[in-house]
């Protein structure tokens, strides 16, 4: 049983484009099992942002169908965790802070976060701690390195235990020292905690290093389809 289920999906971003047939993707299957990494390769505009988009429930498909954890989407899926190219750490509120902020939101969490931020704050430093990033929990994100930064917002993206961890192209402004230094710790993180995890990047290599599987998504004529599977051994 796979834990992400595409059923041939389509997505027009908005009636007159679905009317005119100019979907952002195209017939997309695609099932993933429990536990696996996989990254998404492709160039701009073939729709990787909005397969992000669906497989979080932060847009409906106008046709297909979505399973995710063996239930159909219907919404904003909190079982997931999200980082991005640009670290996007809240100026105002410390390391240790910005972590605990889904923590603070999401349910069921939320509810209990008064009553247990200790609890919680233990759990964030030791994701911290894994990272490389112990002793920092009390700077600001103007006090810290890109790459530090970048840390955090994966533990950030972590600290709610998701299933699924959808990154997009999180080490593409850092360095490639710093970079391949977060994709070892990356996949420490997944190797204890098995998470799913859907990568969307321009690197070739990095998607190699890090994915089981590396899809590469394609822009035929106005067709955005994940297409091709290249199986690699892993290094
Ligand atoms: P990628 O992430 O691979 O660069 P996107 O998923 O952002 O690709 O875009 C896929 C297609 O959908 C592109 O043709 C883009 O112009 C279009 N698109 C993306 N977002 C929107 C939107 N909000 N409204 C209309 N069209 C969009
Ligand atoms: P970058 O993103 O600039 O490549 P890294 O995140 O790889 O930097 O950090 C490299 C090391 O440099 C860190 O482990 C840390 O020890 C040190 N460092 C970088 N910036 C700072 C800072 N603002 N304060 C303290 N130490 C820093």
């Amino acid at each position: 049983l796979s834990f992400i289920d595409f059923k041939d999906v389509w997505l027009a971003y908005n009636d007159e484009l679905f009317a005119a047939g100019q979907f952002a993707v195209e017939a997309i299957d695609l099932q993933v099992g429990a536990g696996e990494f996989i990254a998404i390769v492709g160039p701009s505009g073939c729709g990787k942002s909005t397969f992000m988009k669906l497989a979080t429930g932060l847009r409906m498909p106008s046709r297909g169908r979505i399973a995710i954890g063996g239930q159909p989407v219907t919404g904003p899926l909190k079982i997931s965790g999200m980082a991005f190219q640009a670290p996007s750490l809240l100026p105002w509120r410390t390391t240790l802070d910005n972590v605990l902020l889904p923590l603070e939101i999401v349910e069921p969490y939320r509810s209990s976060f008064k009553a247990r931020r200790k609890e919680y704050a233990e759990r964030a430093r030791a994701l911290l701690r894994k990272v490389g990033l112990g002793g920092y929990e009390d700077k600001f994100p103007w006090q810290l390195s890109g790459g530090m930064q970048q840390r955090a917002s994966i533990c950030r993206a972590l600290i709610h235990e998701p299933r699924m961890l959808l990154l997009d192209e999180p080490f593409g402004a850092l360095d490639a020292f710093t970079r391949e230094e977060l994709w070892c710790i990356l996949r420490d993180l997944w190797a204890e905690q098995r998470f799913n995890v859907i990568l969307v990047t321009h690197d070739l290599r990095e998607s190699v290093f890090l994915a089981d599987t590396v899809y590469v998504m394609s822009k035929s004529p106005g067709r955005f389809v994940v297409k091709r599977e290249i199986d690699l051994p892993r290094p």
